[in-house]
């Protein structure tokens, strides 16, 4: 979006709102007030902070005055350039190295209006470091267990990774086979022998923190092209030979951590769709009764 001259203080100009939702996405906060389209100190602040940082500015305490042509033309550019997740060198973009066969064929894109909710995974195998080898993966985002995060499709591209849920979704695979419910090893998925046998997997602090930036991230990134992900769930949901994905580790280190952050639903107590099942109580306590 290009302005054609300055924004003042006070301004409620279209364009106000644009630029607050890409300082945002750009990591600047505007804890109170958000972006509200109101140009107010909080924005001008942040937009200081932005020119400061982009070598447009002198540090100084002052506020700046007005949004001003070219600090607006710099912010587009800043925003434009920025990768979908951002975790310094632990971010890999592979979304042009595959030929994106997870996409679905007969709805393959959605707006950034219909993008929802946020679904997490666990990939029950271990597919390791290396990014290439998630190439095949219909997934949006891989985890990988020392932390790094792997970007395989466009947040708009509807991949197969959840039966339907894939048409409002964003999927978020965490690498390693995990116990359904932690501390009872039946729930562990095993496969078949001469296979050995599995004991559960813990969930390393690196990627618990590169998950939960993860969907931080997608929350943003929606909200800054003018959506809203206004749900988070496990793909137990939505498959009901997915009992135990992603497990209540990992459910509860980011799925309802995601929740308390950003007031994200995961649908409620009887919440289910097709043959998936409801979230369990060993899951979340809120939800008494529900059976794993
Ligand atoms: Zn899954």
């Amino acid at each position: 979006m290009h302005l054609s001259s300055p924004l003042k203080k006070g301004s409620e100009d279209p364009y106000v709102k644009t630029a607050q939702q890409q300082l945002i996405a750009l990591g600047y906060s505007l804890p109170r007030y958000g972006a509200d389209g109101d140009l107010g100190d909080e924005t001008l602040r942040a937009y200081g902070e932005f020119l400061v940082l982009e070598g447009m500015r002198a540090p100084t305490d002052e506020v700046p005055k007005s949004i001003t042509v070219p600090g607006a033309a710099a912010l587009d550019r800043a925003f434009t350039g920025i990768p979908p997740v951002v975790q310094g060198h632990k971010y890999f973009d592979e979304r042009n190295k595959h030929p994106h066969d997870g996409r679905s064929k007969s709805y393959p894109y959605m707006k950034w209006s219909e993008v929802k909710a946020i679904v997490l995974h666990q990939t029950a195998t271990q597919l390791g470091e290396k990014p290439e080898r998630w190439h095949s993966v219909p997934i949006h985002f891989g985890i990988t267990r020392s932390g790094k995060t792997i970007q395989l499709y466009d947040l708009t591209e509807v991949c197969n990774h959840a039966g339907n849920f894939n048409r409002w979704t964003v999927g978020v695979e965490i690498d390693g086979w995990f116990a359904g419910v932690e501390g009872r090893a039946e729930t562990l998925w095993q496969p078949k022998p001469p296979a050995p046998k599995r004991t559960a997997m813990n969930l390393p602090a690196a990627q618990a923190d590169a998950a939960r930036a993860c969907v931080k991230r997608i929350i943003d990134i929606v909200a800054a092209n003018g959506g809203k992900v206004t749900h988070i769930h496990p793909h137990r949901q939505s498959s009901g030979d997915r009992q135990s994905d992603p497990g209540s580790l990992i459910w509860q280190a980011v799925g309802l951590w995601a929740q308390q952050q950003f007031g994200l639903s995961d649908g409620g107590k009887s919440y289910k769709i097709d043959t998936g099942r409801t979230i369990p109580v060993d899951w979340d306590s809120r939800y008494a009764g529900n059976k794993y």
